[in-house]
This record gives structure tokens, sequence and C-alpha cells, in this order.
């Protein structure tokens, strides 16, 4: 099975993921926007996937009564959404090293999109969450 690195932009956080990935959900939610300054892009996988290699970055931020996002305070670089059920943890594609194999598969929250651009391709879109993670 392939394994996935990644990191910030800064280097602080660094993380690899042995396991199964989604395919990538792009999410057009309000926080989302917020927090990146566009729309994100993620892949999900089980926690006990994901390893930390370097986390002295690192901070966890509640960004809604449901999950907490992950970020490095040091370069700014969203990371990762983790919902409190646990079930999950996604990760942000971009922060994903070299050739992912990965493939954007579906838009969601596509109701909070900006105004200022047109969601393009062939992607499903749903109006609320839509994509569980499957594995
Ligand atoms: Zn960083
Ligand atoms: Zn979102």
């Amino acid at each position: 099975m392939k394994t996935l690195t990644g990191s910030c932009m800064c280097g602080d956080v660094r993380y690899e993921v042995t396991g199964e990935c989604r395919e990538v959900v792009a999410c057009h939610c309000v926080e989302c926007r917020k927090s990146s300054g566009h729309y994100t892009a993620a892949t999900a996988t089980r926690p006990e996937n994901l390893k930390l290699l370097g986390d002295d970055g690192l901070k966890w931020y509640r960004s809604s009564p449901k999950a907490q996002r992950g970020f490095c305070q040091n370069c700014g670089s969203t990371l990762f959404w983790k919902p409190d059920s646990g079930d999950r943890i996604s990760i942000f594609a971009g922060s994903l090293d070299g050739q992912t194999g990965l493939q954007m598969t579906s838009h969601i929250y596509s109701q909070e999109k900006g105004d200022y651009y047109t969601i393009e391709g062939d992607a499903a879109q749903f109006a609320i969450e839509g994509a569980k993670l499957v594995l």
C-alpha cells in the first residue's frame, strides 16, 4: 500500500499516511473558505493511519461545534480537519507531497460557495456534506 507524505509550508509539521485514503472532496463551506482563503480540497483517512513525523507547529482550532482544524502556527498552512466523532481525519490535499494518485471526485457545501467563482468540471456537487468516508 502506498505511503503518502505531506507537510506544512515551513516544514514544522510533517506527516505520513499509510492506508486507504478517500478520493479528494472539495468543500465550499464558509469555515473552509475563511480558513484557507478560498475553498478547500481534502482527502481523508482513518485516524490510526496518520502518523505525525513532526508536530512542533501544529495547533488545533475549534472551528465548529463538531470539529477542529489543525494548522501550523508558524507558517499558517491548513493541514487537517478532525470531527469529534473520531471516525476519520481529513487531510488538505495541497499539503501532500508529490504524486498522490488521488482524484477530486466531488464538491460539498456548494450552496455556501463564494459568488466570485463557478464550480467547473464533471465532479458531483452536493449541497450538503454528501461525501462520507468509504474504505
Ligand atoms: Zn509550518
Ligand atoms: Zn468545509
